[in-house]
């Protein structure tokens, strides 16, 4: 329990530096009156090749009728690919022999090659770069914890969200990527975990419990193809990956109508609002969407999220030497969550990598003690995130990127 005596004295802003954000060793693009740009729509550019997991378990059944196969063979497809994870016609043999390679080639086009794996000396963390159809890069990670293994999946190929701190901005957006090529992640994945290649395996039927949206792009700036891969993630095994939505996070820097839509889809994701600053002043240049929906409309949008759906909100907070860690920074944190009520939200501080020479760089240890418990003697739930959820927050709205 908090002591009185012990609880900060955040009743004024303190006499500590303020550094304001900045890109570093890049320029930000900007709009005529100087504001960062801001790209919500995704260029027209070709799309990936239609994939089997770009469809529902109705359009599989139609495709494979299109095909002149019967609606039964749709369902013996989906437990190739969503429960055995595997693209092989060798292993298909429940299919007729005769046509069966082309048959697969069509409805199973690649659409993740391999460029690059980054594994932990533990090898209970590996990065992965993928490349897609068109050349574009995306990122994901994949974390064994003691009884859960997480994913952190991109959603888009760059993202046009352009904050200050972070790389996947830096050359705006390229394009959405398609809902299958947010599923393959998960289920490449699989595969990788199958194979026994993340860790220690802790028994043999592992596979993916927990999806992070925390890799490249803002996945509510691409929502339908969003919100189709998390239907093929929660969907009951064969027709998807059967788990469970309270396991799925999808996180956002504030796009407020979405949030909205977000909370009336019948799914009870685990919803996740980078905040990053509590006042205008700074989150408008940490954060550039904050110069659309202000901080008061995005923590509204997440109250109404909780309302709606009963499930409790995080709010993502890197902590930056004198830019956004300030103790009234936390006190008043706190008390626009207070306002909205109690027991609605939970505050995940992020610590980030010492940089030395960066404005980018990690809160001195006392002052993140004194901004964490500053929000805990305001009675807000606050968990200091563990290295690891630094690392997979590489590309969204932490700074790992910055490094
Ligand atoms: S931090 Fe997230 S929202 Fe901001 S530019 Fe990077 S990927 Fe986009």
């Amino acid at each position: 329990m908090t002591s009185a005596a012990s609880t900060p004295d955040t009743s004024r802003p303190e006499a500590r530096a303020q550094v304001q954000p900045k890109a570093e060793g890049w320029e930000q693009q900007r709009t005529a009156e100087g504001r960062p740009l801001l790209q919500f729509a995704s260029p027209r550019v070709k799309q990936p090749p239609q994939h089997f997991a770009d469809l529902s378990l109705e359009e599989r059944q139609t495709k494979v009728k299109e095909l002149g196969l019967p609606a039964f063979r749709a369902k013996q497809l989906s437990t190739h690919y969503f429960q055995h994870w595997t693209t092989d016609p060798d292993a298909m043999s429940d299919l007729p022999k005769a046509g069966r390679g082309e048959l697969v080639e069509g409805l199973f086009p690649p659409l993740l090659s391999e460029v690059r794996r980054l594994r932990t000396d533990d090898g209970n963390t590996i990065k992965f770069l993928w490349r897609l159809f068109d050349g574009a890069l995306v990122e994901s990670v994949l974390m064994r914890y003691p009884g859960r293994i997480t994913l952190c999946v991109s959603s888009q190929a760059g993202c046009g969200m352009n904050c200050p701190f972070c790389a996947t901005g830096q050359a705006g957006l390229t394009r959405n990527m398609s809902t299958a090529e947010i599923v393959d992640q998960v289920v490449a994945a699989n595969r990788i975990i199958a194979a026994g290649e993340l860790g220690q395996q802790e028994h043999p039927d592992e596979r993916v419990t927990n999806i992070v949206f925390m890799g490249m792009g803002e996945p509510l700036a691409n929502y339908k193809r969003v919100m189709n891969a998390v239907h093929r993630f929660v969907d009951p095994v064969p027709m998807g990956l059967g788990m469970s939505a309270r396991n799925i996070t999808v996180s956002t820097v504030g796009l407020v109508p979405a949030i909205r839509k977000l909370a009336d889809e019948d799914l009870p994701v685990t919803f996740a609002l980078s905040l990053h600053a509590p006042d205008d002043e700074l989150r408008d240049e940490l954060i550039p969407v904050n110069n659309r929906w202000k901080v008061d409309e995005a923590l509204d949008a997440a109250h109404e999220y909780y309302r709606k759906t009963g499930r409790r909100v995080s709010i993502e907070y890197a902590l930056i030497k004198d830019m956004n860690d300030h103790a009234w920074r936390a006190a008043l944190l706190a008390k626009k969550l207070n306002q909205r009520g109690r027991g609605w939200v939970h505050v995940n501080p992020i610590p980030l990598n010492p940089t030395p020479g960066s404005i980018w760089t990690s809160s001195e240890r006392h002052v993140q003690e004194e901004f964490i418990e500053t929000l805990r003697a305001a009675g807000i739930p606050t968990t200091l995130r563990d290295t690891r959820g630094k690392e997979i927050d590489g590309a969204c709205g932490q700074l790992a990127a910055a490094e």
